[in-house]
């Protein structure tokens, strides 16, 4: 996963170790030497997440941190404070002002970019909730208030599920957090705990890295795979020595973590900031299916239509377009349809075209976009992707289907196949439209079902600077 990084200090010799080490990552970075440069650069073009010095002359970071999380169009963009300083109070005084994660100078590596890499997965998955109420708006489906991101008085009464077998601290964290006034749950069985979470009855998770002498990385993983606890926050208490686990946490996807002996206001901070950030995505959903409009699905199989498709890619496109980034289009078409049609009647066909449908939503990722366009044609969007991973998305969909034996009406099972263009938004420097994307996964379907159907193949966007990857 790659993604744009801005990083802010004063003194130009730091820029370039952390620009240096980012690079070499394969992330876009872009620097500032000052907070008011930081600010300008951030308003022009938007990155995933901000690294952050404290000691500035002028604006010093914490001013900066706050100017941002007070913007509304800011507000969403993680920001990791970068300092010197190990003093507890320092931490404080920076998750107040809206931080999300420090670093302490001299960067560790691990730290560094597992950090980076959790923060950036948090940041595209609200870029794709932004992107879904763009699509509406873009409709002229009547814009309602900006959602602004949460307020710390919104956040209260979080429903926590705490992995926690130790009674002193237990003891520690319930006192910690009373005036807040969460509601707590202890639980000390691990392996009920995947199913205590799957009740969709909690807001977020707290355990520690080491339960009775046993990491949870499984468990973090487990819930992390499940659709009721896909988004749920996992926040984790570990030992100062547990780093490398650590980092496999974050990129297991563990939001948050705390480093023990806890510090009551670190806690209370931490847990606010995953509960504002878990109503912020809870509010573009809502927002978004407010807005939401019948004439936008499609009756017989409940996915969207064109007419939200095309909404959806031109919003993608123009965001991608800003803030850089890729993403795939697949047009599928049902092999020999018109043969199901007039063997077995237009009842069976419908039915094959819901089932399809069906496989197509079950099979991609929740940010993905299915839409059937019409007849037996269906379009998948895979945002954030290099054709790398729409193809191995678009041969999963073709071989699923491919496996699947589809009941008759009349009794037995019948076998089919699809056919699969894909292309890609980006190839050099330029993001190709709707239009030629559209027209080159179309093209690519003819080539597909031309050389027999049944798989997949890709095209390219006519454009002089298209070159093929
Ligand atoms: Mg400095």
């Amino acid at each position: 996963m790659t993604g744009r990084i801005l990083i802010v200090d004063d003194r130009v010799a730091n820029l370039g170790v952390l620009e240096a080490k980012l690079v070499s990552e394969y992330f876009d970075v872009t620097t500032a030497t000052s907070g008011q440069k930081a600010l300008d650069l951030v308003n022009q073009q938007p990155p995933d997440i901000i690294l952050l010095d404290v000691m500035m002359p002028d604006m010093d970071g914490y001013k900066v941190c706050e100017i941002l999380k007070k913007n509304p169009q800011t507000a969403h963009i993680p920001v990791i404070m970068v300092t010197a300083l190990g003093d507890i109070k320092d931490r404080i005084r920076g998750l107040q002002a809206g931080a999300d994660e420090f670093l302490t100078k001299p960067v560790n590596d691990l730290q560094l970019f597992s950090r980076v890499r959790s923060l950036i997965r948090l940041k595209v998955l609200m870029d794709s909730l932004k992107v879904q109420r763009m699509a509406s708006s873009g409709l002229g489906i009547p814009e309602e208030q900006l959602v602004a991101f949460p307020t710390d008085d919104q956040v209260h009464g979080v429903r926590i599920a705490c992995l926690i077998e130790d009674d002193l601290l237990r003891e520690k964290i319930e006192t910690f957090l009373k005036a807040d006034k969460h509601n707590l749950s202890f639980f000390s069985r691990v392996e009920s705990f995947v199913q205590v979470l799957d009740t969709r009855k909690y807001d977020m998770a707290l355990l520690p890295l080491t339960f009775r002498g046993e990491e949870t990385l499984r468990l973090c993983s487990q819930v992390r795979s499940r659709q009721a606890t896909r988004h749920l926050p996992i926040v984790m208490i570990a030992q100062e020595s547990q780093e490398k686990a650590l980092a496999k946490a974050l990129d297991i996807g563990v939001n948050d973590y705390l480093v023990e002996p806890i510090e009551p206001n670190e806690l209370r901070l931490r847990i606010r900031t995953q509960a504002k950030r878990l109503l912020y995505q809870k509010l573009l959903r809502l927002s978004h299916e407010k807005s939401m409009d019948l004439s936008l699905t499609d009756e017989l199989t409940k996915l969207y239509n064109r007419r939200y498709f095309n909404a959806h890619l031109d919003a993608l496109l123009q965001m991608e377009s800003k803030q850089g980034g890729a993403s795939c289009l697949m047009v599928i078409d049902i092999d020999h349809f018109k043969s199901i049609n007039d063997t077995f009647g237009h009842d069976q066909g419908d039915k094959v075209l819901v089932e399809v449908a069906r496989l197509l939503q079950t099979n991609t990722r929740d940010s993905d976009l299915v839409a059937r366009l019409g007849g037996e044609e269906f379009v998948v969007v895979v945002d954030n992707a290099t054709l790398g991973t729409g193809l191995r998305i678009a041969e999963r969909l073709r071989r699923t289907v491919e496996n699947k034996s589809f009941p008759l009406i009349q009794g037995g099972t019948m076998n089919l196949s699809i056919s699969i263009g894909i292309t890609v938004s980006l190839v050099g420097n330029t993001t190709f439209t709707r239009d030629q994307m559209l027209k080159a996964a179309d093209i690519a379907l003819y080539q597909a079902k031309h050389a027999g159907r049944n798989r997949t193949v890709v095209g390219y966007s006519e454009s002089e600077k298209a070159v093929a990857v």
